[in-house]
């Protein structure tokens, strides 16, 4: 409830005296306190209303205000709140059984609280995997440059954007990095895959038998929403099979029907061997996330030695309360067929984005697949060179003012933020959608 006789003023001053924001940058228009929020839309202590076309941080799936949520936790809550992983209950017994069938394949799941921690839970299976198999020095992880994974040490270490580790280094080491694709910088539209070739390198110059895996996200989203040439991922996965390395699939921001389907690889016809995945199994309402490995990973954790299984203990993963709540939640996507929602809305959002704003000089590419869409600034269309991070500022302050949320992102260069995000919720109505395109319209013709 919006707490009345207290300004959004006193909020704020006590904020600024209090709370740590991660990252205050990301605030040009200064901070927003939120009180309230229902279906897309956000309402601020005095009582302003925002469409948040980022879902939070691209997490909000199925939309705020879901009472159906907050009463699948409470009842967990009050039957049983509480019992650690090393033994089980129910609720984490149904949500694996039921993150299997949305993956199509015979996976078992290990769970944690973050994206960072189901990709550090992932990074540990692959090397210990492989030092069951025999193989003791593969240990390298590689990465992609712009890809981002996470805030711990081995998930930073696996990020490929410098300017995010910069004064917190040194990191895990052990982490390598490759170009990442960029169809629209490369000009490649799949003939070349010469990032299919930038993995096959690194992976030989860094000599195969020490490769352990490679994580990717399908299409890189913190990194400017690069969606990859037809062919790529595949090829990734042919590129990991010749090197014995396994393929990890960052989906915490691609799952759960963020670019059209359950998962992102499924747009690329793939199967990797290790899944992670966050932010919107439970549509953010509680802190959750999954790690989810192939069964003949998972078998060879199974020997008798004391160092055989899987040495990995996360106190909170899993939390029964989470578990209902994602279930409820996943069972909301599938009776609100979101999945196929966000593919059909997403078609028609870019559509319109691109009718509306592709002929402005500063708009260099517009892309991206379902609800997920990124909008590339540059300073000239034809040397490609990034706009000043201001412009966008600048737009997205006149968003805000007229009441909408987007995001940015990009690191095309260490530093540079050239491309504006949106990830609204999943069950945005269609009228939202149009105030996105007509804002953003204003926004780059008007302002
Ligand atoms: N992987 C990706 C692709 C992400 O976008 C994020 C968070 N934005 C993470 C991992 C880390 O998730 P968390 O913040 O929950 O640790």
């Amino acid at each position: 409830m919006v707490q009345a006789g207290k300004s959004q003023d006193t909020f704020l001053h006590q904020d600024e005296k209090y709370v740590w924001h991660s990252m205050k940058p990301y605030n040009p228009d200064g901070t927003m306190v939120v009180a309230k929020a229902e279906g897309a839309w956000v309402t601020d202590t005095e009582g302003n209303r925002y469409l948040d076309a980022m879902a939070g941080l691209w997490c909000v799936n199925v939309g705020y205000g879901r009472k159906e949520l907050a009463e699948a936790a409470y009842e967990q809550l009050k039957e049983m709140a509480y019992f650690p992983l090393t033994q089980s209950h129910v609720p984490a017994i149904k949500l694996a059984e039921k993150l299997n069938e949305l993956l199509e394949d015979d996976y078992v799941i290990f769970f944690s609280n973050s994206g960072s921690e189901a990709n550090e839970t992932a990074f540990k299976i692959a090397r210990q995997y492989h030092q069951q198999n025999g193989e003791h020095n593969r240990y390298k992880i590689v990465s992609r440059y712009r890809a981002y994974h996470g805030n711990t040490m081995g998930s930073l270490a696996a990020t490929g954007q410098a300017q995010r580790k910069y004064k917190y280094e040194p990191l895990a080491p052990g982490f390598v990095h490759c170009a990442p694709p960029d169809a629209y910088r490369d000009n490649d539209d799949g003939t070349e895959l010469k990032a299919v070739k930038a993995i096959d390198d690194v992976m030989t110059w860094e000599l195969s038998e020490t490769i352990a895996a490679l994580i990717m996200e399908p299409i890189i989203t913190g990194g400017g929403i690069l969606v990859p040439p037809e062919g790529y991922m595949k090829g990734a996965k042919e590129v990991c099979e010749k090197h014995g390395a396994l393929l990890i699939v960052d989906e915490v921001i691609c799952g759960f029907g963020r670019t059209g389907e359950a998962f992102g690889f499924m747009n690329y016809g793939v199967k990797p061997d290790i899944i992670t995945m966050a932010k919107g199994i439970t549509s953010a309402y509680l802190p959750l996330s999954a790690t989810a490995v192939k069964r003949e990973i998972y078998e060879s954790f199974k020997g008798t030695d004391e160092y055989d299984y899987l040495r990995h203990v996360n106190t909170f993963g899993g939390n029964p309360a989470a578990c209902a709540l994602a279930l409820k939640n996943i069972e909301i996507m599938e009776k609100e067929k979101l999945f196929e929602r966000s593919k059909n809305l997403g078609a028609k959002l870019m559509n319109d984005l691109k009718t509306a704003l592709k002929d402005h000089p500063l708009v260099g590419d517009i892309r991206g697949k379902g609800l997920l869409v990124g909008i590339e600034l540059v300073k000239d269309k034809s040397t490609k060179a990034p706009a000043d991070v201001s412009i966008l500022n600048e737009i997205i302050a006149f968003c805000k003012k007229n009441k909408l949320i987007i995001g940015k992102n990009g690191a095309t260069v260490a530093g540079y933020n050239n491309v504006l995000t949106l990830s609204p919720p999943l069950n945005i109505e269609e009228k939202d959608l149009s105030f996105i395109v007509e804002t953003l319209k204003t926004a780059f013709y008007q302002k």
